[in-house]
């Protein structure tokens, strides 16, 4: 039980598949790469399908023992459940977008919403701003029972915008549906230092202590270079909640890569593990089709360096 197993104190590995990447091949594979890798955790985005192509991504690595997939479910205003489109009338074919696309959701002017995780980064660089966001929500209420019913380890919840109100309602209905270990990824792009720990303690308050994980978000989906500067938040956000001595288990997210665990230990930071996603995934894609040892060899080495 991932409980159990956060309370070895083992230093877990998270990979994160991306709350809005539904994308079932690509889930699967990822999963199957970084199980075999050595990752504990796969955050996912909540829906069944994709449920059902981590598991089978579980079953291709073979390894059942301190396996857990975590769904995760975003907000009103949160960037993890928007999803790309182009208006098709103002696009002038210049491909910028396309060259930017972390997750090849792109093929000017169709953007493959499956794959679209909703960074924003083809509608910052657009020169001719025909891009825009659009929210895709799902009903919790709906299709959350089914997830728990086909089996999970964990519900995450993107507590970061500023619509109490959505957050309220989701974070109850995942505690009332869900008894096993639950984690709040909350970053300070709405929110002041002050305003995160409010929220947390009033969301935890209804918890048992160490029944929550509280996933330290610096910058969302930004971690896709491989230095200090890139992941120097994402530590930030994890001294802030460790110093707050909340009686819960830390992860550290949003701008984090192979230096993560490093410049954590340097400010002593004791976490319970580091989630990755955006470079984790960058690493692996040039290979994890044409040469999967390499791939493998990769997500090992990045496995292994944040366990340090
Ligand atoms: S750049 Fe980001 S937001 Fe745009 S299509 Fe690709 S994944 Fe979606
Ligand atoms: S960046 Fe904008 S104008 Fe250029 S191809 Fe993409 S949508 Fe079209």
């Amino acid at each position: 039980m991932l409980k159990e197993f956060l309370e070895s104190n083992k230093k877990c590995f998270k990979l994160v598949c991306g709350a809005g990447n539904e994308c079932a091949e690509d889930v699967e594979k990822l999963v199957s790469l970084y199980s075999s890798a050595g990752a504990e955790i796969f955050d996912i985005c909540a829906k069944p399908e994709i449920l059902s192509a981590a598991k089978k991504g579980l079953e291709k690595a073979g390894i059942y023992d301190n396996r857990f997939i975590c769904v995760s479910v975003g907000m009103k205003g949160d960037p993890h459940i928007f999803k790309a489109g182009i208006d098709e009338k103002k696009c002038v074919s210049c491909g910028k977008c396309e060259e930017v696309c972390p997750n090849d959701a792109i093929a000017c002017p169709k953007i493959n919403r499956s794959r679209c995780i909703g960074c924003g980064k083809c509608k910052n660089v657009c020169p001719n701003a025909s891009i825009d966001m659009y929210e895709c929500d799902v009903d919790l209420n709906i299709v959350l029972p089914k997830l728990v019913e086909m089996g999970i380890d964990c519900v995450e919840l993107h507590a970061t915008s500023e619509f109490d109100e959505d957050i309220w309602e989701k974070w109850e209905i995942i505690n009332n549906c869900f008894d096993g270990v639950v984690s709040i990824c909350i970053d300070r792009l709405n929110l002041g230092n002050k305003q995160v720990l409010d929220r947390l303690k009033k969301m935890i308050s209804i918890r048992k202590p160490y029944s929550t994980i509280i996933q330290a978000d610096g910058i969302p989906m930004s971690g896709s270079n491989d230095d200090y500067k890139t992941t120097l938040q994402a530590v930030a956000m994890a001294e802030i909640i460790q110093d707050a001595n909340l009686p819960v288990y830390i992860l550290i997210s949003g701008g984090t890569n192979s230096k993560t665990s490093e410049l954590a230990k340097m400010c002593d930071i004791r976490c319970s593990g580091i989630a990755v996603g955006s470079y984790a995934r960058k690493i692996v894609k040039p290979y994890i089709e044409a040469d999967f040892s390499k791939a493998l060899e990769l997500a090992k080495k990045l496995v292994d360096v944040s366990k340090l």
